[in-house]
């Protein structure tokens, strides 16, 4: 069929823009995938970032074998704080993007309703459905362990957005006021412990890794911890404790069923998982209130191959059209 326009209609493409990659994803009026497509961002300045954007979307219409006319929406999650209603990326830093229309953009590029959600709130999206095809969960937190922390919430089954879309930001929580300076300016935020690159940054000068220095990822510590490396495992045995924070403050907070956590960090797998728990079990202990609350079966690790971003930008119109 290559070179004909197939007789797909009313797709939606979803769009996971990130520091690094651009993600795509079509799938048609049954949610069944037609398309997918992953290519690196562009970011230097506004117009190539648009660029890549396009060409993405290009790609994927390409391997559906459709044209734009065949579409109904596009979504895009942007990591940043983004206007919703206007479609205007307020700040993106990983993205170079200061007061940016991209959704008027997009939109009349490719003639197509273009909705806009900052990254995490879009994935929370995705998460929930992913959530519901499990079990029926009205109330649950998406906690994003990566680059940076960050966290989705759904509560009744809603998207909760908060005043300004940046319901969830619980990595800049200060857990340490005199602690390391963090991203934002701040000091001692909860980013500045447990998210990616903050592991190691613990690690550095503390344990050797077999791999270059600007190579090594929290996977790495987390490795050398399994393999019994004491600094590496007291590290990890303090991230953990403070993961279980994280997920703490959102079930204290939210009072959500589940906390489902993702994100580049939680590759580790069980190497992962187990200090988390360590943690929690650790506040179980402190109170009946916490061992009510703090139940492990409310943890669960989103699978790798589940790309919630994109997910989450096919069925934001339906969560926008909700209201
Ligand atoms: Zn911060």
């Amino acid at each position: 069929m290559t070179g004909h326009e197939n007789n797909l209609s009313h797709l939606r493409i979803g769009l996971d823009i990130g520091g690094t990659n651009i993600e795509a994803l079509a799938v048609d009026p049954s949610f069944n995938v037609v398309g997918k497509f992953s290519r690196a961002t562009h970011a230097d300045t506004p117009e190539h970032l648009v660029a890549s954007a396009v060409d993405a979307i290009q790609q994927v219409l390409a391997e559906a074998q459709v044209t734009p006319r065949h579409l109904n929406s596009i979504g895009i999650g942007v990591p940043g704080l983004v206007e919703t209603e206007t479609g205007i990326v307020r700040l993106a830093a990983n993205l170079n993007l200061t007061a940016y229309p991209l959704g008027a953009v997009i939109t009349q590029t490719f003639g197509v309703p273009t909705f806009l959600e900052n990254d995490v709130r879009l994935a929370a999206i995705g998460v929930y459905r992913w959530l519901q095809e499990r079990e029926i969960t009205a109330n649950m937190a998406y906690l994003s362990i990566g680059t940076g922390v960050s966290a989705g919430v759904v509560l009744n089954g809603r998207l909760h957005r908060g005043s300004h879309g940046m319901a969830g930001e619980i990595g800049h929580i200060t857990v340490e006021p005199n602690g390391a300076l963090c991203n934002c300016g701040a000091r001692g935020c909860l980013e500045t412990i447990i998210a990616g690159p903050a592991i190691v940054k613990q690690a550095r000068g503390q344990v050797s890794f077999a791999v270059a220095d600007h190579e090594v990822h929290a996977g790495h510590v987390y490795q050398a911890a399994r393999q019994g490396n004491p600094a590496a495992q007291k590290i990890i045995k303090r991230v953990g404790d403070y993961m279980a924070r994280a997920v703490q403050y959102l079930i204290m907070t939210y009072d959500v069923d589940k906390v489902i956590v993702g994100g580049g960090v939680t590759a580790a797998g069980a190497a992962f998982l187990t200090p988390l728990f360590t943690g929690l079990a650790k506040l179980r202990q402190q109170s009946d209130l916490f061992d009510t609350m703090l139940s492990e079966n409310k943890l669960c690790l989103l699978p790798q191959d589940y790309n919630a971003g994109t997910w989450g930008a096919v069925y934001l119109p339906d969560e926008l059209h909700q209201h």
